[in-house]
């Protein structure tokens, strides 16, 4: 047994690259084992993004996700296997990071997660990473983590182009900078416009980061600010935006300072 302010040998030896550094070290690795990270949709951004997590030891991570895996999803949903073609995502994705790492807890959720349950559905989780295909959830998941002072880190990507904005309690959100839910046919998907599984990779990768570094406070917080990826030139812009007075999402939200 080991106090719960310490770490075992074995997290010791599996973490020892991240310990290492000055902005991790045995305190910030009992940080990550202590976070809960929700991630919604465990597609093209959420598989990279939760096999991140679950290997630097993420102590609890909840998989959302009603779908179930195809053999399209394949070519950039690399949680899955073409074994698990047919099965539910989340039970897939929960034994893919099992495998990873047994040492941490793997919840699923097998529902879409709207307006409606997402409030209850996100409670008591550090942050939610949105890797959802469509604009509905990433708004909702916006709204709940803005009322509840839950860091939001939402991606996009289509084509060879990304972008992550991270929303730490406080923030300027995602509604500020969006504005509403686009009317359906208006922005491209994937499914018609395509995508690189790689640059999915990439952008899902940069949620795993920039989770970490909020779960950790290492380097700048992300306050206001959008990463834009354009992975054909290739190109990553970091774009400031400002707190849109009319945003209902930080109307409604309890005042709280930015970390
Ligand atoms: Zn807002």
């Amino acid at each position: 047994m080991t106090a719960d302010d310490e770490l075992d040998d074995e997290a010791l030896l599996r973490y020892s690259r991240q310990i290492v550094l000055r902005e991790v070290g045995g305190t910030g690795q009992l940080r990550l084992r202590d976070a809960a990270v929700a991630v919604v949709g465990a597609g093209g951004l959420g598989s990279p993004a939760a096999l991140y997590l679950a290997a630097a030891g993420v102590g609890r991570l909840t998989i959302v996700d009603d779908d179930r895996v195809s053999l399209d999803n394949l070519q950039r949903q690399v949680l899955h296997d073409t074994a698990s073609v047919g099965e539910p995502k989340a039970d897939s994705a929960a034994r893919t990071l099992a495998a990873l790492n047994p040492t941490i807890r793997v919840d699923t959720v097998e529902r879409r997660l709207g307006p409606g349950n997402a409030t209850g559905i996100l409670a008591g989780h550090d942050v939610v990473i949105d890797g959802s295909d469509n604009f509905s959830t990433k708004f909702a998941v916006n709204d709940a983590c803005v009322a509840q002072g839950i860091c939001a880190v939402i991606g996009g990507v289509v084509r060879f182009d990304g972008q992550v904005v991270v929303v730490p309690p406080g923030a300027p959100c995602y509604r500020c900078l969006f504005g509403d839910v686009p009317p359906d046919g208006l922005v491209p998907g994937c499914r018609a416009a395509g995508v690189l599984g790689a640059v999915a990779g990439m952008v899902g990768t940069l949620q795993a980061s920039e989770t970490l570094r909020h779960l950790l406070g290492a380097g700048d917080a992300q306050v206001g600010r959008v990463l834009v990826l354009d992975a054909l030139r290739p190109r990553l812009r970091s774009v400031p935006f400002a707190r849109d007075p009319r945003c209902s999402a930080c109307a409604a939200a309890p005042v709280r300072g930015v970390r």
